[in-house]
């Protein structure tokens, strides 16, 4: 199968090398017999709702976030609509911010947000860096730890109701106060964590091939053939220890 990937922005948006998720995606979908097929879209490209079995969006500082902020604000509607439609969506730090309703920076000014997360983000004064560790369960009755590494100024409030990636167990996630990372809608999640993120959390991983599929099969999510994961079982634990030894507050 071909797995087609819309990845957004990625010459603004690409610290923290974003781009290693892309990698854990495409190595993974391989090893079980699919390909990812990966397209960049850049300010000014045309993107169809649809088109993407899954979208992807990375996380810059606030001068790359205000540059690319307007012309995703346009593509508010159509991210929305192909999340509605079923496309899998992973969007990391600054690119997470701004599916929101918007961003207000340290300098007062705000960036419009895609509207696709319940959610708003202020940035504080001081940064909240770190591991962090989450408990999650995307499915009912299926719990899961995701480690990675929080460095955000912006403070992230959900709307009442929203539903969270995860609890914080370890570290200060959306806005150090709630207890609360991430957001998700649909197939698409948003968080705070980096590191890159799906090498280290290769259920997750897995859980957003898993949705792709569906999208590009138009089936039900079906289960992966296991792999091995051996060093990625190890680079969690190394991670959730480092997290659960900082605690996670200033
Ligand atoms: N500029 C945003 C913040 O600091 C996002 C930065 C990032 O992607 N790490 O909150």
């Amino acid at each position: 199968m071909r797995i087609s990937v819309g990845h957004l922005y990625p010459d603004y948006l690409n610290i923290y090398a974003d781009r290693g998720n892309i990698a854990v995606l495409a190595r993974r979908a391989a090893l079980r017999g699919h390909e990812l097929g990966v397209e960049a879209i850049g300010i000014g490209d045309p993107l169809e709702p649809g088109a993407h079995d899954l979208l992807y969006i990375g996380g810059g500082q606030d001068h790359e976030q205000a540059l690319i902020a307007p012309d995703l604000a346009a593509k508010g509607g159509v991210v929305k609509e192909a999340v509605g439609g079923g496309t899998a969506l992973l969007a990391v730090c600054g690119g997470y911010q701004l599916l929101g309703r918007g961003y207000r920076g340290r300098d007062g000014s705000f960036m419009p947000g895609a509207g696709l997360f319940p959610h708003e983000t202020i940035a504080g004064e001081r940064r909240m860096i770190g591991d962090v560790l989450l408990e999650c369960e995307l499915e009912p009755g299926e719990k899961h730890t995701v480690a990675g590494f929080e460095n955000h100024a912006g403070r992230t409030r959900l709307d009442r109701g929203a539903v969270p990636l995860g609890r914080v167990i370890a570290g200060f996630g959306n806005d150090g106060e709630s207890g609360y990372e991430g957001c998700r809608v649909g197939r698409a999640l948003g968080t705070y964590l980096h590191g890159p993120l799906l090498p280290r959390n290769p259920w997750l991983a897995d859980w957003l091939l898993r949705q792709a599929l569906a999208h590009a099969t138009g089936r039900e999510p079906t289960t992966l053939e296991p792999l091995a994961d051996d060093l990625e079982r190890l680079a969690h634990t190394v991670s959730a220890e480092r997290a659960m030894e900082r605690g996670g507050r200033w």
